[in-house]
């Protein structure tokens, strides 16, 4: 079978695209949609997760505020922060770089944001509402970025199985609820490291999301002829022949995998650029319900 290889730069360059003119209202309207960064420490990843994101607002004339505290920031002064993001009338959307560090308890930081500010969909509140199925919610950036990548390519959901590999609050949990939700309407079952014999559940899979952070692990075996396949992972190994020593793979054998599927998506090219484009999106979706009248 030859795969669709999915796109991911070109459907974030149709939602940029698309956010843009709904920016661009905004502004004629006097609203300007705002996002806070905040970063603690100085992990080199996040940093350039940071800077990515930063840029992507400027690209698109979303306000930003930076802000970068030293690695010794106490639980305390990054709360008081956080009180004044809520606060600030030209903050519509904060976000907390993940992982801060280890002395900061990155649950009680989220406790704190206003649920309404919430565009990384971390905050309980959030959290309910998805499972409630209530769209005024904010959704994780990563899931709601596959979601986009599936309707892009007017990919069926309703009655086929979807496997979703990973139970995390980031990737895993929210896209299985996104996927069971009633406009999706997925039959899901959510695999992790304690699931039996992952291949052969896989393999009833019509849809696969792999999101487990282990290089390559969904081999040829794991697929069933026509299945759709969505990488999330982001993996670094080693690579002498490349420049920086090391090259970015996913939790799929894309080589193996691929000409067993209907459609897939390539690492990187696939689902990485949706996140900061579905950040942007939330963060104009903040905008919207902040400033409505
Ligand atoms: P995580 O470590 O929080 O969760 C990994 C999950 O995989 C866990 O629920 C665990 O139970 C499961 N798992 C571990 N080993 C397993 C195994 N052998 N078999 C089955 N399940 C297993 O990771 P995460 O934050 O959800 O991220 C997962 C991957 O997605 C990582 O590679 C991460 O870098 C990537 N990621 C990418 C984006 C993006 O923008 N594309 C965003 C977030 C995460």
């Amino acid at each position: 079978m030859t795969p669709v290889m999915i796109d991911g730069k070109d459907v974030a360059a149709q939602v940029r695209a698309s956010l843009q003119r709904e920016i661009d209202e905004l502004k004629s309207n006097g609203v300007t949609p705002g996002l806070a960064v905040v970063l603690v420490g100085d992990d080199p990843a996040s940093q350039v997760y940071v800077g990515s994101k930063v840029k992507a607002c400027a690209e698109l004339g979303i306000y930003s505020q930076k802000w970068a505290l030293p690695a010794s920031t106490t639980q305390e002064e990054l709360v008081q922060l956080i009180h004044q993001l809520n606060a600030d009338d030209r903050i519509h959307g904060i976000l907390v770089q993940s992982p801060p560090p280890a002395h900061i308890d990155e649950e009680a930081v989220i406790l704190n944001i206003d649920p309404r500010k919430d565009v990384d969909g971390f905050h309980p509140v959030n959290v309910a509402k998805l499972v409630l199925e209530d769209e005024e919610g904010f959704v994780p950036c990563t899931p709601l970025g596959c979601m986009e990548l599936l309707k892009a390519y007017g990919i069926e959901t309703a009655g086929k199985h979807a496997v979703v590999i990973g139970r995390s609050m980031i990737v895993g949990k929210p896209m299985a609820n996104l996927l069971v939700a009633k406009n999706a309407n997925a039959t899901v079952t959510i695999a992790h490291s304690r699931t039996r014999d992952l291949p052969a559940l896989c393999r009833t899979a019509d849809i696969i999301v792999a999101a487990v952070g282990r290089p390559e692990m969904v081999t040829s075996d794991y697929v069933k002829e026509g299945a759709v396949v969505l990488d999330v992972g982001i993996n670094r190994i080693a690579d002498e022949s490349r420049p920086r020593g090391y090259r970015i793979v996913g939790d799929v054998d894309f080589d193996a995998v691929k000409d067993k599927c209907s459609y897939i998506t390539p690492v990187p090219g696939g689902v990485g650029p949706m996140t900061i484009a579905m950040l942007m999106a939330n963060t104009v979706k903040a905008c919207r319900q902040l400033t409505a009248r």
